[in-house]
């Protein structure tokens, strides 16, 4: 592929439709970029500040095949494009970040084995395609433990938490009997994340770990400093970093680790080969967002700083919490994003605000 960068008035297409791909078509526009959306809903909120929007299936070859004519480069704002989506699209432009890095995280176990290829720390994981699989996986693994299954689970989805080798039949019911992996369960003392982009040109840049925490298996919060001993910040953009080489990736990608309590190591738990939620933060406390960052890497273009000029907390609004809106836009220094969503329904992500506060 030629790595000659786009020029300005050049068109991003990103499969996808959601906050994330909206955030992305915002940053694109700063930079003089145009962003083509393609999503098989009509009602999608990137579409509303994007140039252009295909509404289709993923499986649409026809318009895949005239998407694919309309951009110059596509990219994703979600893992879960299908593969034969992605190769299809390749046969015509290039697809950013490639192939290897979409098949590696779609499916949790080849996660964790690339992970432990790497030399990477993961949870104690096995292999679980059917019931008695999962039984031998919690003699050997123990207990608390959870079982996720390998394809298509996020925020919580597609896992269930064992307690006692007795849960095993119930889990198996609760993940509908799809492939899985069961994992030991990770006694942590807090979740952080890197956000880290790496260039055509392999240059990569992280920006400062953020410390997450969930609410009812969603991100809620997202801190940075993440007020970790500076080795052990070192140490997750290091294991970031590494991450991405192998995988010759080109654009953003969050990666999520466990902090054991008392320990400096970390265990990795997942990666998303896309912008991140607990990366929103870049918005206002870097010159350059983790959405600036992605476009520009898969536009061939320079990175950015990921230098952080405040600490920041960002918090996500969740369903009802949006309701809020008219007090939060009425706090000084609040940076309020809403994303447009009609209906506020349970857990649905409509938005998120960011405090800032000068850096300690
Ligand atoms: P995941 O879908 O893998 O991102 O998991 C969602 C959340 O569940 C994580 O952010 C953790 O808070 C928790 N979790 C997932 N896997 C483990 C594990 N092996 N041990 C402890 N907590 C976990």
């Amino acid at each position: 592929m030629p790595d000659t960068p786009l020029a300005p008035g050049s068109t991003i297409g990103i499969l996808g439709g959601g906050q994330l791909g909206r955030m992305l078509a915002m940053a694109a526009a700063r930079l003089g970029l145009k962003t083509h959306i393609y999503c098989p809903d009509t009602d999608c909120t990137a579409a509303q500040v994007a140039d252009a929007a295909t509404f289709a299936g993923y499986e649409d070859e026809d318009a895949l095949a005239a998407f694919a004519a309309a951009v110059d480069v596509v990219t994703y704002e979600f893992e879960n494009v299908p593969m034969a989506t992605a190769t299809l699209l390749a046969q015509d432009v290039p697809v950013r970040p490639g192939a290897k890095a979409l098949g590696v995280s779609q499916d949790r176990l080849t996660e964790k084995n690339f992970l432990r290829g790497l030399g990477i720390d993961t949870a104690p994981f096995a292999d679980v395609a059917n019931l008695q699989d999962l039984e031998q996986a919690i003699a050997t693994i123990g207990c608390p433990a959870i079982l996720k299954t390998r394809r298509l689970g996020y925020d919580g989805k597609g896992q269930a938490r064992i307690n006692a080798p007795g849960d095993a039949q119930a889990a198996w019911n609760a993940v509908a009997s799809q492939p899985s992996i069961l994992e030991g369960f990770v006694d942590f003392e807090a979740e952080i994340s890197v956000i880290v982009a790496r260039a055509t040109d392999g240059t990569v840049a992280a920006y400062d770990p953020a410390r997450n925490a969930h609410a009812n298996h969603i991100l809620s919060v997202s801190a940075v400093p993440s007020g970790f001993a500076a080795s052990v910040e070192a140490r997750a953009r290091a294991l970031a970093e590494q991450v991405v080489a192998e995988l010759d990736y080109v654009g953003v990608m969050g990666v999520e680790m466990f902090v054991r309590p008392g320990s400096n190591d970390l265990v990795v738990n997942e990666f998303a080969p896309r912008v991140h939620n607990s990366g929103h933060w870049t918005i206002e406390a870097c010159v350059i967002s983790q959405f600036e960052q992605h476009m520009r890497a898969v536009a061939g273009w320079p990175l950015g700083s990921p230098h952080r000029h405040s600490d920041a907390e960002m918090t996500n609004l969740i369903g009802d919490d949006v309701n809020d809106w008219h007090r939060l836009a009425a706090i000084p220094g609040n940076g309020l994003h809403l994303y447009g969503k009609g209906d506020a329904r349970p857990g649905r992500k409509m938005g998120h605000v960011t405090r800032l506060s000068p850096r300690r």
